[in-house]
């Protein structure tokens, strides 16, 4: 019993948070940036903090994320970090070339209240920055929000600084993606493809984050989205933005700057939401919906329709990111499933309204929350309190799964102990069945080995 001290009484709690179902602002900063092609990221903090980030996605993504750091001691502590990013600034272009460097703040610089903009522009003026190159930077102060407010800061940063507005529209469509994995932005660009919809990713970590060995070490790979596409983004006809948490603000700050209107849709978890991005997509760029993606859909709908038996009224918790919490939701109440504890360390008011409204009528006995205080205690107290068939969310739930003997399915951020996130994609109808396959693999291992030796089934 790894959890022995969880009670199953729930006591209100308003300063203390345990087991936090989120990570830090900089780890998020710092995914987005590696979207972008020739980037580094840089944290400008301590050294243990930069390590603590590109460790995260290391582990998750099974990948070395490089990254650099203004790397703090006491006295930059006391007398503010400037001395330090400029001199780094200095170092990076000469030593690693990159073509851009991405920084993010952290805890210990925004509390002594290091002027990130200010200090860019400074490396400006010093001479720092050679022509061709550049500097972009979001604030991320690790005490509020979590890994998606730095996704979605970060993603303003760019979005702030690259497109450029001109007097020649281009007929193109811009996708801000939300927090998903390299293989789903990979569907996002091949669902694209099928429409025949000329479009910029932002970010696009796909060739990034889950490159191929090939005997060569490349400090930036091939994949991310390039300068001159994210420039032209100031162009485009419109822009798409996938997952309201990660991506609303940066959706607004390039509507503001260029004038690109856009529309704000649900990442395509299951059914639903992948209509309404498919139906946005349609819209936007003027297209029809080709056959292949209708047969896509027909295949997800086949499979909810023949194994409907196993997943009708179970009881699911569910944990992780509000953009990926609320069409997951939305895709288990489609399938007769009640997904009836639903905790986000991420804050923001939107969720506990998108929930209601999803939830109230279909599964009315579901409890949900957002906030520092929505934390994996609370999840695990709940289920204790009444039990659940199905558990849902990032690696750090298999104590609870392991302690309460719940099948269990890996999804979200991190995934520390298992692979195939990289490579096979949840977005889009292909996505939703691998949900499905996700799940009803673990329904059926458990209840292969623990229902009775007469009732084994050969055959599902
Ligand atoms: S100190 Fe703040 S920025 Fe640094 S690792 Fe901890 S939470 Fe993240």
């Amino acid at each position: 019993m790894l959890l022995r001290h969880t009670t199953d009484k729930v006591k209100e709690r308003k300063a203390l948070t345990v087991n936090p179902a989120k990570t830090c602002q900089p780890v998020g900063a710092m995914y987005a940036a590696l979207g972008i092609h020739g980037c580094l990221p840089h944290s400008h903090g301590s050294q243990g903090c930069c390590s603590y980030h590109r460790s995260a996605l290391t582990r998750h993504y099974k990948e070395p994320v490089m990254a650099a750091t203004s790397s703090f001691t006491e006295g930059s502590s006391v007398f503010g970090g400037q001395s330090n990013l400029l001199q780094a600034i200095g170092n990076i272009f000469q030593i690693y070339e990159p073509d851009i460097i991405a920084v993010h703040s952290t805890c210990l610089s925004e509390t002594i209240g290091d002027d990130l903009g200010q200090i860019v522009t400074k490396a400006k003026t010093d001479g720092k920055i050679p022509e061709g190159k550049h500097v972009i930077q979001a604030p991320t102060p690790s005490y509020v929000g979590s890994h998606v407010t730095g996704y979605a800061n970060m993603l303003e940063g760019i979005v702030k600084y690259f497109p450029t507005k001109t007097d020649k529209l281009i007929n193109q469509i811009n996708l801000l993606s939300g927090w998903v994995e390299p293989s789903d932005m990979k569907e996002l660009k091949r669902i694209m493809g099928l429409m025949k919809i000329n479009n910029v990713l932002l970010p696009d970590t796909s060739d990034v984050l889950d490159t191929p060995m090939t005997g060569k070490y490349a400090m930036y790979p091939k994949g991310g989205t390039t300068i001159p596409e994210m420039v032209s983004m100031g162009d485009s006809l419109h822009t798409l933005a996938l997952g309201e948490w990660a991506t609303n603000k940066a959706a607004i700050a390039l509507d503001n700057s260029c004038k690109v209107a856009f529309t704000q849709e649900d990442l395509p978890i299951g059914i639903k939401a992948t209509d309404r991005f498919i139906q946005a997509l349609s819209k936007v760029a003027g297209v029809s919906v080709p056959e292949s993606i209708s047969d896509e859909r027909g295949k997800l709908m086949d499979l909810i329709t023949d194994m409907h038996q196993y997943l009708y009224g179970k009881r699911v918790a569910l944990y992780g990111d509000p953009d990926q919490l609320i069409p997951l939701t939305e895709f288990l109440l489609d399938m007769d499933m009640k997904p009836v504890y639903i905790v986000s360390g991420t804050p923001g008011k939107k969720f506990e309204k998108r929930m209601s409204e999803l939830l109230s009528e279909r599964c009315p006995e579901a409890k949900f929350k957002n906030g520092p205080q929505a934390d994996m205690f609370l999840m695990h107290q709940w289920i204790k309190e009444e039990g659940v068939d199905l558990l849902m969310g990032n690696t750090y739930g298999k104590y609870i799964a392991r302690d309460e003997n719940i099948p269990f399915v890996r999804m979200g951020f991190p995934i520390l102990d298992r692979v195939g996130h990289s490579y096979f994609p949840t977005l889009g109808y292909m996505g939703g069945i691998r949900i499905l396959e996700k799940m009803l693999n673990e329904i059926m291992n458990y209840q292969d080995a623990t229902c009775p030796d007469e009732k084994v089934e050969l055959t599902m």
